[in-house]
């Protein structure tokens, strides 16, 4: 006689329902009273079909228990107990499908900075780059940014739309080569019947109105690095000379912000152990900046840093973003928007299902391309020998990238396995594994419970829009 057992999820409710998130298929379902009680009941005793069935009915005498439980089955909520019960879920991991189509590539124009932020990689043992004294040139040049244009589209397969992000440094300290990439980008994506769209990252203290006025009129989205208000800005946003650049960079984002209306401009916020007032930020960029997206990420380093986040820190991190996630919730079921960036993006791939075998696209879909046109996984890897792909001149080192998605595959992460966010995080960010435990290879456990945590909320969130508000989901849809 078959035993049944509830599927591995993560139970939640949200608008007062029962909901599950299904590990397996990243799939979110509501519950009602009946299906609740079928789940109830497994999860206290594995039972045979006819047993769950004879404990439940009694409390629901006329519903068609048998037609549910086997709708249950089906999206694999409830599932046979295997024989011998394995210890923890198995995950198989799969040669990955190669050659997978490039989709965005992320151009270091030039890895020089007008600012040295206290906590920057570059300007720590954290650097993977040597980019003082390195072989890297200080300066991407013309024909390297061409020959990364090239590659992108030759290798982006049937992907209909590719992806130009521009990187630093100070992304316009290369301002020459950048502003004559795009028409060039722009002319290959006429060429190979396709779509482009830019990025570009940037601390905006040398934006001039020329720059703004390109940026604006070629529909450039741009995400400024930024810390919030004066005093928080300038703890570590700071010149050579140590002097601040929350003056310099003000009146030029005000002007940014005023010009460039095409595309929602966004702020990029690096939390610290002495900056982590996530609602006072916010407040200060959008209220009083008007940027219309905020995101929010905690600074990348090794945990003996005074900046680093320690575990109060994150708590305290966590604390403030359940408060601006609800903030989030009550101008969405108000139909208003609000620009809390971190709930967006999770509530967007909860809606679309996505189920990761890798963290992010470093690697897969997107490459990043240092300034002497050496191809790596990210902008944050560019120039590093040991996570190269190729270069721009050479070509993508297919086997090379085959090897490291081999390596990095969720299903040699064994700590993830039996852990229920693995669909939305599948171990987290490479550099930053990289930086804490000196391997890409290795899940970020140092940040699990708050990852967990995070997605629990971002998971009542869902529901709870889902169900009072359900139309407001389908700007996911695209
Ligand atoms: S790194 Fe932690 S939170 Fe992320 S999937 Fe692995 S165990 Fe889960
Ligand atoms: S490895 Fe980290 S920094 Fe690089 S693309 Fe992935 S998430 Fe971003």
């Amino acid at each position: 006689m078959t035993m049944l057992r509830v599927g591995e999820h993560h139970a939640f409710e949200a608008a007062n329902r029962r909901y599950l998130y299904l590990v397996p298929s990243a799939a979110v379902f509501a519950l009602d009273a009946p299906a609740a009680a079928l789940i109830d009941a497994l999860d206290a005793a594995p039972a045979t079909r006819t047993d769950l069935i004879s404990r439940v009915s009694a409390q629901f005498p006329r519903t068609d228990l048998g037609g549910l439980l086997a709708e249950l089955e089906q999206i694999h909520a409830v599932q046979p107990v295997p024989t011998p019960a394995p210890k923890t879920p198995t995950i198989i991991p799969l040669t990955p499908v190669t050659p997978f189509p490039l989709t965005t590539a992320v151009l270091n124009v030039t890895n020089q900075c007008n600012l040295s932020c206290g906590y920057c990689y570059e300007y720590s043992e954290d650097k993977i780059v040597d980019t003082t004294n390195g072989k890297q040139p200080k300066f991407m040049t013309d024909e390297t940014a061409r020959q990364s244009i090239d590659l992108l589209f030759r290798e982006s397969g049937e992907v209909a739309v590719v992806h130009v992000s521009f990187f630093g440094g100070e992304t316009l300290m290369n301002y020459p080569v950048l502003s004559r990439a795009v028409p060039y980008a722009k002319a290959q994506a006429a060429a190979y019947g396709k779509r482009v769209e830019f990025n570009l990252t940037t601390n905006a203290t040398l934006l001039t109105p020329k720059m703004i006025a390109f940026l604006a009129d070629e529909d450039i989205s741009v995400t400024v690095s930024i810390d919030g208000p004066r005093e928080m800005q300038n703890r570590f946003r700071v010149f050579h000379d140590g002097s601040g650049s929350y003056d310099v960079m003000l009146p030029r984002v005000q002007e940014l912000l005023r010009r460039h209306r095409s595309r929602p401009i966004g702020a990029r916020v690096t939390l610290t152990s002495q900056v982590s007032d996530v609602l006072g930020i916010y407040r200060h960029l959008t209220d009083e900046i008007g940027f219309q997206e905020v995101g929010f990420a905690p600074v990348t380093t090794s945990p003996d840093r005074d900046h680093a986040l320690d575990a109060s820190g994150f708590d305290q991190m966590v604390t403030q973003f359940t408060a601006l996630a609800d903030e989030f919730l009550q101008a969405a079921l108000a139909g208003r928007h609000h620009g809390f960036s971190n709930v967006s993006e999770t509530l967007g791939e909860i809606h679309k299902g996505v189920s990761k075998a890798y963290p992010c696209g470093a690697g897969l879909g997107l490459i990043g391309v240092s300034t002497g046109g050496d191809v790596a996984l990210c902008h944050r890897f560019a120039g590093s020998e040991e996570h190269g792909l190729g270069s721009v001149s050479a070509g993508l080192d297919r086997d090379a990238q085959r090897a490291f998605l081999e390596r990095n595959h969720i299903g040699h992460k064994t700590d993830c396995h039996t852990c229920w966010a693995r669909p939305l995080c599948s171990g987290g960010c490479y550099h930053e594994a990289h930086t804490r435990y000196g391997s890409t290879t290795h899940p970020n456990l140092h940040y699990c419970d708050w990852i967990r945590e995070w997605t629990d909320i971002c998971l009542r969130i869902y529901g709870e829009i889902a169900e009072r508000s359900p139309s407001f989901l389908d700007r996911f849809d695209a």
